[in-house]
Protein backbone atom coordinates (compact mmCIF):
# COMPACT_ATOMS: atom_id res chain seq x y z
CA UNK A 1 0.00 0.00 0.00
CA UNK A 2 1.00 3.32 -1.04
CA UNK A 3 2.41 5.54 2.26
CA UNK A 4 2.18 8.84 0.10
CA UNK A 5 -0.27 11.23 0.85
CA UNK A 6 -2.77 11.81 -1.69
CA UNK A 7 -4.75 14.87 -2.95
CA UNK A 8 -8.53 14.17 -1.27
CA UNK A 9 -9.68 14.44 -4.57
CA UNK A 10 -6.95 13.08 -6.39
CA UNK A 11 -8.27 10.28 -9.53
CA UNK A 12 -6.08 7.43 -8.36
CA UNK A 13 -6.54 3.53 -7.54
CA UNK A 14 -4.81 1.91 -4.01
CA UNK A 15 -3.38 -1.00 -4.93
CA UNK A 16 -3.19 -3.44 -2.20
CA UNK A 17 -2.26 -7.35 -2.90
CA UNK A 18 -3.98 -8.04 0.55
CA UNK A 19 -7.10 -5.77 0.53
CA UNK A 20 -7.49 -6.93 -3.50
CA UNK A 21 -7.30 -10.85 -2.32
CA UNK A 22 -9.67 -9.87 0.28
CA UNK A 23 -11.96 -8.22 -1.95
CA UNK A 24 -12.12 -10.90 -4.22
CA UNK A 25 -13.04 -13.76 -1.10
CA UNK A 26 -15.88 -11.53 -0.59
CA UNK A 27 -17.10 -11.11 -4.23
CA UNK A 28 -16.25 -14.52 -5.45
CA UNK A 29 -19.73 -16.08 -4.66
CA UNK A 30 -21.55 -13.19 -5.78
CA UNK A 31 -20.14 -12.51 -8.92
CA UNK A 32 -21.01 -16.60 -9.26
CA UNK A 33 -24.15 -16.58 -8.81
CA UNK A 34 -24.69 -13.48 -10.95
CA UNK A 35 -23.33 -15.49 -13.83
CA UNK A 36 -19.92 -13.65 -13.72
CA UNK A 37 -16.49 -15.05 -13.96
CA UNK A 38 -14.54 -13.73 -11.10
CA UNK A 39 -11.77 -14.27 -12.71
CA UNK A 40 -12.87 -11.65 -14.95
CA UNK A 41 -14.33 -9.22 -12.84
CA UNK A 42 -11.66 -7.08 -10.40
CA UNK A 43 -12.81 -5.23 -7.09
CA UNK A 44 -10.78 -1.91 -7.17
CA UNK A 45 -10.31 0.50 -4.80
CA UNK A 46 -10.65 4.31 -5.60
CA UNK A 47 -8.44 6.37 -2.96
CA UNK A 48 -11.29 8.70 -2.39
CA UNK A 49 -12.75 9.34 1.39
CA UNK A 50 -16.46 9.75 0.28
CA UNK A 51 -18.59 7.41 -0.18
CA UNK A 52 -19.46 5.98 -3.46
CA UNK A 53 -18.82 2.46 -6.41
CA UNK A 54 -19.45 2.59 -9.45
CA UNK A 55 -19.23 -0.11 -12.67
CA UNK A 56 -18.15 1.83 -16.08
CA UNK A 57 -17.29 -1.42 -17.87
CA UNK A 58 -17.31 -5.28 -17.45
CA UNK A 59 -14.39 -5.84 -15.63
CA UNK A 60 -14.30 -3.69 -12.63
CA UNK A 61 -16.28 -2.90 -9.94
CA UNK A 62 -14.59 0.28 -8.82
CA UNK A 63 -15.26 1.18 -4.46
CA UNK A 64 -13.69 4.21 -3.17
CA UNK A 65 -11.67 4.04 0.28
CA UNK A 66 -14.64 5.71 2.08
CA UNK A 67 -17.23 3.40 1.80
CA UNK A 68 -15.35 0.49 2.47
CA UNK A 69 -13.99 2.12 5.91
CA UNK A 70 -17.80 3.11 6.79
CA UNK A 71 -19.55 -0.22 5.73
CA UNK A 72 -20.66 -1.67 9.08
CA UNK A 73 -19.69 -5.56 7.99
CA UNK A 74 -19.41 -8.38 5.36
CA UNK A 75 -22.81 -9.21 4.20
CA UNK A 76 -23.15 -4.97 3.38
CA UNK A 77 -19.90 -4.62 1.51
CA UNK A 78 -21.28 -8.01 -0.45
CA UNK A 79 -24.61 -6.22 -1.22
CA UNK A 80 -22.52 -3.53 -2.64
CA UNK A 81 -20.67 -6.08 -4.90
CA UNK A 82 -23.89 -7.57 -6.21
CA UNK A 83 -25.56 -4.12 -6.77
CA UNK A 84 -22.90 -3.00 -9.13
CA UNK A 85 -22.61 -6.72 -10.33
CA UNK A 86 -26.22 -6.26 -11.31
CA UNK A 87 -25.52 -2.92 -13.21
CA UNK A 88 -23.26 -5.07 -15.04
CA UNK A 89 -25.17 -8.28 -15.96
CA UNK A 90 -28.70 -6.42 -16.55
CA UNK A 91 -27.13 -4.76 -19.21
CA UNK A 92 -26.99 -1.43 -18.06
CA UNK A 93 -23.27 -0.22 -19.58
CA UNK A 94 -24.23 -1.55 -22.91
CA UNK A 95 -26.56 1.28 -23.93
CA UNK A 96 -23.26 3.81 -22.76
CA UNK A 97 -20.60 2.04 -24.54
CA UNK A 98 -18.99 2.98 -27.65
CA UNK A 99 -19.09 6.93 -27.19
CA UNK A 100 -16.96 6.93 -23.87
CA UNK A 101 -13.48 5.53 -22.35
CA UNK A 102 -13.07 2.28 -21.72
CA UNK A 103 -11.11 0.61 -18.60
CA UNK A 104 -9.43 -1.27 -20.81
CA UNK A 105 -6.93 1.17 -21.55
CA UNK A 106 -4.38 3.16 -18.70
CA UNK A 107 -5.90 6.80 -20.69
CA UNK A 108 -9.56 4.95 -20.29
CA UNK A 109 -9.08 4.17 -16.81
CA UNK A 110 -7.73 7.67 -16.49
CA UNK A 111 -10.71 8.94 -17.66
CA UNK A 112 -13.33 7.30 -15.63
CA UNK A 113 -11.03 7.99 -12.36
CA UNK A 114 -11.13 11.43 -13.55
CA UNK A 115 -14.96 11.66 -14.22
CA UNK A 116 -15.41 9.89 -10.73
CA UNK A 117 -13.28 12.31 -9.28
CA UNK A 118 -14.97 15.17 -10.62
CA UNK A 119 -18.56 13.45 -9.58
CA UNK A 120 -17.29 13.11 -6.22
CA UNK A 121 -17.65 17.23 -6.00
CA UNK A 122 -14.05 18.04 -6.36
CA UNK A 123 -14.56 19.13 -9.74
CA UNK A 124 -11.34 19.37 -12.35
CA UNK A 125 -9.41 22.09 -10.55
CA UNK A 126 -8.97 20.26 -7.51
CA UNK A 127 -7.45 16.91 -9.16
CA UNK A 128 -5.73 18.66 -11.82
CA UNK A 129 -7.78 16.84 -14.02
CA UNK A 130 -8.94 18.15 -17.39
CA UNK A 131 -11.60 16.00 -19.10
CA UNK A 132 -13.24 18.84 -20.95
CA UNK A 133 -15.73 18.07 -23.47
CA UNK A 134 -15.95 14.72 -22.09
CA UNK A 135 -16.97 15.32 -18.81
CA UNK A 136 -20.73 15.35 -19.28
CA UNK A 137 -20.57 11.65 -21.19
CA UNK A 138 -18.35 10.51 -18.59
CA UNK A 139 -20.96 11.63 -15.69
CA UNK A 140 -23.81 9.78 -17.49
CA UNK A 141 -21.14 6.92 -17.68
CA UNK A 142 -21.55 6.84 -14.13
CA UNK A 143 -25.24 7.63 -13.27
CA UNK A 144 -28.10 5.43 -13.51
CA UNK A 145 -31.79 5.75 -13.74
CA UNK A 146 -33.97 4.99 -11.32
CA UNK A 147 -35.69 2.40 -13.56
CA UNK A 148 -31.77 0.59 -13.56
CA UNK A 149 -31.40 1.29 -9.43
CA UNK A 150 -34.50 -1.12 -9.01
CA UNK A 151 -33.76 -3.71 -11.19
CA UNK A 152 -30.30 -3.60 -10.02
CA UNK A 153 -31.58 -4.05 -6.61
CA UNK A 154 -34.10 -6.85 -6.75
CA UNK A 155 -31.18 -8.94 -8.37
CA UNK A 156 -28.53 -8.08 -5.94
CA UNK A 157 -30.98 -9.50 -3.51
CA UNK A 158 -31.46 -12.58 -6.07
CA UNK A 159 -27.51 -13.19 -6.02
CA UNK A 160 -26.77 -12.71 -2.69
CA UNK A 161 -29.38 -15.13 -1.70
CA UNK A 162 -27.97 -17.81 -4.30
CA UNK A 163 -24.89 -17.09 -2.84
CA UNK A 164 -25.95 -17.99 0.19
CA UNK A 165 -25.41 -14.20 1.77
CA UNK A 166 -27.92 -12.75 4.33
CA UNK A 167 -29.50 -10.16 1.86
CA UNK A 168 -30.35 -7.88 5.13
CA UNK A 169 -26.90 -6.52 4.04
CA UNK A 170 -28.63 -4.24 1.18
CA UNK A 171 -30.94 -2.83 3.75
CA UNK A 172 -28.37 -1.64 5.26
CA UNK A 173 -26.67 -0.55 2.78
CA UNK A 174 -29.59 2.05 2.16
CA UNK A 175 -29.84 2.73 5.84
CA UNK A 176 -26.05 4.15 5.58
CA UNK A 177 -27.65 6.91 3.32
CA UNK A 178 -31.06 7.31 4.80
CA UNK A 179 -31.49 11.16 5.32
CA UNK A 180 -29.10 12.57 2.80
CA UNK A 181 -32.16 12.50 0.37
CA UNK A 182 -33.00 15.78 2.27
CA UNK A 183 -29.76 17.47 2.01
CA UNK A 184 -28.62 19.58 -1.12
CA UNK A 185 -26.98 17.38 -3.91
CA UNK A 186 -23.42 19.31 -3.18
CA UNK A 187 -23.56 17.43 0.25
CA UNK A 188 -25.00 14.42 -0.43
CA UNK A 189 -22.30 11.31 -1.08
CA UNK A 190 -21.58 10.99 -4.81
CA UNK A 191 -23.18 7.08 -3.72
CA UNK A 192 -26.34 9.20 -3.66
CA UNK A 193 -26.41 11.22 -6.98
CA UNK A 194 -24.90 7.79 -8.98
CA UNK A 195 -27.45 5.63 -7.41
CA UNK A 196 -31.14 8.05 -6.56
CA UNK A 197 -32.23 6.55 -3.77
CA UNK A 198 -35.49 7.67 -2.42
CA UNK A 199 -38.48 6.09 0.21
CA UNK A 200 -39.82 4.27 -2.39
CA UNK A 201 -36.49 2.12 -3.45
CA UNK A 202 -36.05 1.72 0.09
CA UNK A 203 -39.40 0.07 0.65
CA UNK A 204 -38.61 -2.15 -2.27
CA UNK A 205 -35.59 -2.99 -1.15
CA UNK A 206 -37.12 -4.29 2.23
CA UNK A 207 -39.91 -6.09 0.19
CA UNK A 208 -37.27 -7.89 -1.68
CA UNK A 209 -35.68 -9.19 1.55
CA UNK A 210 -38.88 -10.08 3.05
CA UNK A 211 -39.86 -12.00 0.62
CA UNK A 212 -36.19 -13.99 -0.75
CA UNK A 213 -34.45 -13.67 2.28
CA UNK A 214 -33.96 -16.52 4.63
CA UNK A 215 -31.74 -16.09 8.23
CA UNK A 216 -28.99 -16.77 6.66
CA UNK A 217 -26.03 -16.85 9.05
CA UNK A 218 -22.63 -14.79 8.17
CA UNK A 219 -19.69 -17.08 6.80
CA UNK A 220 -16.70 -17.18 9.15
CA UNK A 221 -14.33 -16.81 5.77
CA UNK A 222 -16.84 -13.74 4.58
CA UNK A 223 -16.26 -11.90 8.44
CA UNK A 224 -13.02 -12.68 8.20
CA UNK A 225 -11.84 -11.41 5.31
CA UNK A 226 -13.92 -8.27 5.94
CA UNK A 227 -12.02 -7.30 9.11
CA UNK A 228 -8.50 -7.69 7.09
CA UNK A 229 -9.28 -5.53 4.23
CA UNK A 230 -10.90 -2.43 6.47
CA UNK A 231 -8.30 -3.11 9.22
CA UNK A 232 -5.64 -3.01 7.04
CA UNK A 233 -6.68 -0.20 5.20
CA UNK A 234 -7.82 2.12 8.51
CA UNK A 235 -4.20 0.70 9.65
CA UNK A 236 -3.08 3.14 6.71
CA UNK A 237 -5.50 5.64 6.25
CA UNK A 238 -6.30 6.44 10.53
CA UNK A 239 -3.50 8.12 12.92
CA UNK A 240 -1.32 4.95 13.90
CA UNK A 241 -2.41 6.08 17.58
CA UNK A 242 -6.01 5.62 16.63
CA UNK A 243 -4.78 1.89 15.59
CA UNK A 244 -2.76 0.72 17.99
CA UNK A 245 -5.84 1.47 20.58
CA UNK A 246 -8.07 -0.51 18.34
CA UNK A 247 -6.39 -3.56 17.03
CA UNK A 248 -6.65 -5.66 20.11
CA UNK A 249 -10.42 -5.57 19.46
CA UNK A 250 -9.99 -7.39 15.38
CA UNK A 251 -11.66 -10.21 15.14
CA UNK A 252 -8.82 -12.68 14.99
CA UNK A 253 -4.76 -12.23 16.53
CA UNK A 254 -3.39 -12.39 13.20
CA UNK A 255 -5.16 -9.77 12.26
CA UNK A 256 -4.44 -7.43 15.25
CA UNK A 257 -0.90 -8.28 14.81
CA UNK A 258 -0.75 -7.15 10.95
CA UNK A 259 -2.53 -3.94 11.83
CA UNK A 260 -0.23 -2.99 15.22
CA UNK A 261 3.00 -3.88 12.14
CA UNK A 262 1.38 -1.45 9.73
CA UNK A 263 0.77 1.29 13.00
CA UNK A 264 4.43 1.06 14.14
CA UNK A 265 5.86 1.15 10.86
CA UNK A 266 3.83 4.62 9.82
CA UNK A 267 5.65 5.51 13.04
CA UNK A 268 8.95 4.85 11.87
CA UNK A 269 9.19 1.99 14.87
CA UNK A 270 11.04 -0.75 12.73
CA UNK A 271 11.27 -2.81 15.51
CA UNK A 272 7.66 -2.80 16.77
CA UNK A 273 6.73 -3.00 13.18
CA UNK A 274 8.70 -6.38 12.74
CA UNK A 275 7.87 -8.17 16.29
CA UNK A 276 4.22 -7.71 15.00
CA UNK A 277 4.49 -8.58 11.55
CA UNK A 278 6.75 -11.73 12.43
CA UNK A 279 3.89 -12.39 15.28
CA UNK A 280 1.36 -12.16 12.48
CA UNK A 281 3.47 -14.63 9.91
CA UNK A 282 3.94 -17.09 13.19
CA UNK A 283 0.00 -17.29 13.22
CA UNK A 284 -0.24 -17.61 9.27
CA UNK A 285 3.55 -18.65 7.99
CA UNK A 286 2.32 -19.75 4.62
CA UNK A 287 0.47 -15.79 3.79
CA UNK A 288 1.73 -13.68 0.96
CA UNK A 289 0.06 -11.38 1.97
CA UNK A 290 1.86 -10.86 5.44
CA UNK A 291 4.94 -11.55 3.49
CA UNK A 292 4.37 -8.68 1.59
CA UNK A 293 3.70 -6.26 4.64
CA UNK A 294 6.80 -7.38 6.01
CA UNK A 295 8.61 -6.88 2.40
CA UNK A 296 7.01 -3.38 2.38
CA UNK A 297 8.12 -2.25 6.03
CA UNK A 298 11.97 -3.63 5.36
CA UNK A 299 11.70 -1.81 2.02
CA UNK A 300 10.88 1.60 3.05
CA UNK A 301 13.00 1.15 5.94
CA UNK A 302 15.94 1.32 3.49
CA UNK A 303 16.42 -2.65 4.05
CA UNK A 304 16.64 -3.78 0.34
CA UNK A 305 18.48 -6.76 0.53
CA UNK A 306 16.11 -8.11 3.60
CA UNK A 307 13.26 -6.60 1.32
CA UNK A 308 14.27 -8.77 -1.58
CA UNK A 309 14.11 -11.55 0.00
CA UNK A 310 11.04 -11.52 1.91
CA UNK A 311 9.10 -10.16 -1.26
CA UNK A 312 10.67 -13.27 -2.96
CA UNK A 313 9.09 -15.30 -1.22
CA UNK A 314 6.07 -13.64 -0.83
CA UNK A 315 6.20 -14.32 -4.51
CA UNK A 316 6.63 -18.02 -4.25
CA UNK A 317 3.52 -18.46 -1.87
CA UNK A 318 1.93 -16.51 -4.29
CA UNK A 319 3.61 -16.63 -7.95
CA UNK A 320 1.10 -15.09 -10.19
CA UNK A 321 0.39 -12.09 -8.17
CA UNK A 322 1.21 -8.90 -10.07
CA UNK A 323 1.02 -6.40 -7.25
CA UNK A 324 3.43 -8.80 -4.84
CA UNK A 325 5.82 -9.10 -8.22
CA UNK A 326 5.86 -5.22 -8.33
CA UNK A 327 7.01 -5.25 -5.06
CA UNK A 328 9.77 -7.30 -5.90
CA UNK A 329 10.72 -5.45 -8.85
CA UNK A 330 10.72 -1.90 -6.81
CA UNK A 331 12.98 -4.10 -3.91
CA UNK A 332 15.42 -4.97 -6.56
CA UNK A 333 15.24 -1.71 -7.58
CA UNK A 334 16.28 -0.40 -4.34
CA UNK A 335 18.87 -3.02 -3.99
CA UNK A 336 20.33 -1.71 -7.42
CA UNK A 337 19.54 -4.41 -9.46
CA UNK A 338 17.68 -3.06 -12.45
CA UNK A 339 18.01 -5.76 -14.93
CA UNK A 340 16.42 -8.09 -12.29
CA UNK A 341 13.97 -5.37 -11.61
CA UNK A 342 13.17 -4.95 -14.89
CA UNK A 343 12.62 -8.77 -15.39
CA UNK A 344 10.29 -8.54 -12.36
CA UNK A 345 8.43 -5.35 -13.27
CA UNK A 346 8.09 -6.15 -16.93
CA UNK A 347 5.95 -9.46 -16.06
CA UNK A 348 4.38 -7.38 -13.25
CA UNK A 349 2.97 -4.80 -15.75
CA UNK A 350 2.13 -7.58 -18.40
CA UNK A 351 -0.64 -9.37 -15.64
CA UNK A 352 -2.14 -6.01 -14.36
CA UNK A 353 -1.15 -2.87 -16.14
CA UNK A 354 -2.85 -0.54 -14.08
CA UNK A 355 -0.24 -0.27 -11.14
CA UNK A 356 0.90 3.23 -11.44
CA UNK A 357 3.67 2.36 -8.99
CA UNK A 358 4.74 -0.03 -11.29
CA UNK A 359 4.75 1.89 -14.01
CA UNK A 360 6.92 4.77 -12.10
CA UNK A 361 9.56 1.67 -11.34
CA UNK A 362 9.86 0.57 -14.92
CA UNK A 363 10.53 4.02 -15.96
CA UNK A 364 13.24 4.03 -13.63
CA UNK A 365 14.31 0.86 -14.88
CA UNK A 366 14.29 1.66 -18.32
CA UNK A 367 16.25 4.68 -17.84
CA UNK A 368 18.80 3.04 -15.70
CA UNK A 369 19.14 0.43 -19.06
CA UNK A 370 19.10 3.41 -21.32
CA UNK A 371 15.57 2.89 -22.59
CA UNK A 372 14.65 6.12 -23.14
CA UNK A 373 11.40 5.35 -25.23
CA UNK A 374 10.28 2.77 -22.99
CA UNK A 375 10.98 4.92 -20.20
CA UNK A 376 8.21 7.75 -21.49
CA UNK A 377 5.58 5.57 -22.76
CA UNK A 378 5.15 3.92 -19.44
CA UNK A 379 5.43 7.42 -17.60
CA UNK A 380 2.69 8.39 -20.40
CA UNK A 381 0.81 5.85 -18.85
CA UNK A 382 1.16 6.51 -15.64
CA UNK A 383 -0.07 9.68 -15.50
CA UNK A 384 -2.76 9.07 -18.02
CA UNK A 385 -3.91 6.71 -14.93
CA UNK A 386 -3.95 9.36 -12.48
CA UNK A 387 -5.71 11.85 -14.97
CA UNK A 388 -2.83 14.15 -15.56
CA UNK A 389 -3.80 14.53 -19.46
CA UNK A 390 -1.76 17.21 -20.43
CA UNK A 391 1.38 15.39 -18.70
CA UNK A 392 0.43 12.13 -20.36
CA UNK A 393 0.10 13.44 -23.51
CA UNK A 394 3.68 15.55 -23.51
CA UNK A 395 5.47 12.23 -22.84
CA UNK A 396 3.23 10.25 -25.10
CA UNK A 397 4.49 12.22 -27.97
CA UNK A 398 8.15 11.82 -26.96
CA UNK A 399 7.70 7.98 -26.80
CA UNK A 400 5.99 7.72 -30.10
CA UNK A 401 9.08 9.64 -31.31
CA UNK A 402 11.23 7.17 -30.27
CA UNK A 403 9.96 4.14 -30.29
CA UNK A 404 9.95 1.60 -33.46
CA UNK A 405 6.71 2.71 -35.54
CA UNK A 406 3.66 0.42 -35.43
CA UNK A 407 5.29 -1.32 -32.42
CA UNK A 408 3.11 -2.86 -29.24
CA UNK A 409 4.64 -0.05 -26.79
CA UNK A 410 4.51 2.79 -29.86
CA UNK A 411 0.71 2.14 -30.09
CA UNK A 412 0.25 2.17 -26.29
CA UNK A 413 1.92 5.89 -26.87
CA UNK A 414 -0.79 6.22 -29.39
CA UNK A 415 -3.13 5.62 -27.49
CA UNK A 416 -2.48 7.54 -24.25
CA UNK A 417 -1.64 10.48 -27.06
CA UNK A 418 -5.31 10.41 -28.94
CA UNK A 419 -7.15 10.18 -25.49
CA UNK A 420 -5.19 12.92 -24.45
CA UNK A 421 -5.77 14.77 -26.93
CA UNK A 422 -9.25 14.23 -27.20
CA UNK A 423 -9.63 15.00 -23.05
CA UNK A 424 -7.85 18.39 -23.20
CA UNK A 425 -9.81 20.04 -26.43
CA UNK A 426 -12.08 22.11 -24.99
ZN1 LIG B 1 -26.90 1.46 -8.79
Amino acid sequence: MALAAVPARAASLIRDADIEYALAQLADPILRAAGLSPAQVRVILVNDSSLNAFVADTQHIFIHTGLLLKLPNARSLQAVIAHEAAHITNGHLTRRAGNVASARTAAGLGMILAAAAAAAGGGQAAAGVAIGTQSSALRVLLSHSRAEEASADQSSVRYMVRAGVNPQGAVEVHEMFKGQEALSVSRQDPYMRSHPLNRDRMRAMQGFVAAYGKDLPDSNAALYWFARAQGKLSAFTRAPGWTLRRAKDSATQDIALMRQAAAHHRQSDLKNALASIDGALKLRPRDPFYMDLKGQILLESRQAAGAVNTYAQASKLAPRNALILGGLGRALLAADRPRDALSALEKARDRDWRDARVLRDLSVAYAKTGQTGMASVVTAERYALQGRMKDAGLHAKRAVDLLPRGSGPWQRAQDVLLTAERATKR
